[in-house]
């Protein structure tokens, strides 16, 4: 029997980001296997299911969104909109005009920096941070530490997809992390 496709609005939102997640092997290098979830952003409603998933979850919680870069611009825009709020970009060194605060972290080989704008946050802002994956938890933990000396408060992690193996999530301590799929 020709098994019958499940309508979306029957899935969960972890499902429908499962069927729109690609796994590319050795991409950008060999041994590394990348998820792509341009599938996911290209389907209207499922971009729409995910967004509005983050925003019910936060709505009255946190009162601005930090989005990583670069896949977590789009997530962080999306979801901020959806908010009713304002979006601080945490970008790689040299991107951002005007005083900045640093943080660096430790990459498989060698050392990577991002930073944020030293004015971004007013004192005890709750923030909601967004990523698309959480791996080995360096870029998420550095960009909590920014907020954190910014002077707000994390209020949350959220990503599309955890690599659990990775051990990101114990990176991150106590603020709380929140993937959609865990892998
Ligand atoms: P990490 O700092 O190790 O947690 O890596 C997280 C950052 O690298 C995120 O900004 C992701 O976009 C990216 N990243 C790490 N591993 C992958 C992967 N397997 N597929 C896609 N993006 C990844």
């Amino acid at each position: 029997m020709t098994p019958v496709a499940t309508p979306d609005a029957d899935r969960t939102v972890a499902q429908v980001v499962a069927a729109r997640l690609r796994d590319i092997p050795d991409f950008p290098k060999p041994g590394i296997l990348f998820k792509d979830f341009t599938p996911l952003l290209a389907d209207g409603p499922a971009f729409a299911r995910v967004v509005q998933d983050v925003a019910h979850r936060h709505a009255g919680q946190v009162d601005v969104v930090v989005g990583i870069e670069a896949r977590g611009f789009i997530l962080g825009a999306a979801a901020a909109y959806a908010l009713g709020l304002g979006l601080v970009p945490v970008r790689k060194v040299g991107k951002l005009p005007g005083e900045t605060l640093q943080e660096e972290y430790a990459l498989e080989y060698g050392t990577a920096a991002i930073e944020v704008r030293a004015d971004a946050f007013r004192a005890g802002q709750r923030v909601l941070v967004l990523d698309d994956v959480l791996a080995t938890g360096g870029t998420a933990a550095a960009t909590c530490q920014l907020v954190e000396r910014a002077g707000a408060v994390v209020a949350g992690v959220d990503v599309l997809l955890e690599l659990a193996s990775l051990g990101g999530r114990q990176r991150l301590g106590r603020r709380p992390v929140h993937a959609i799929l865990t892998v």
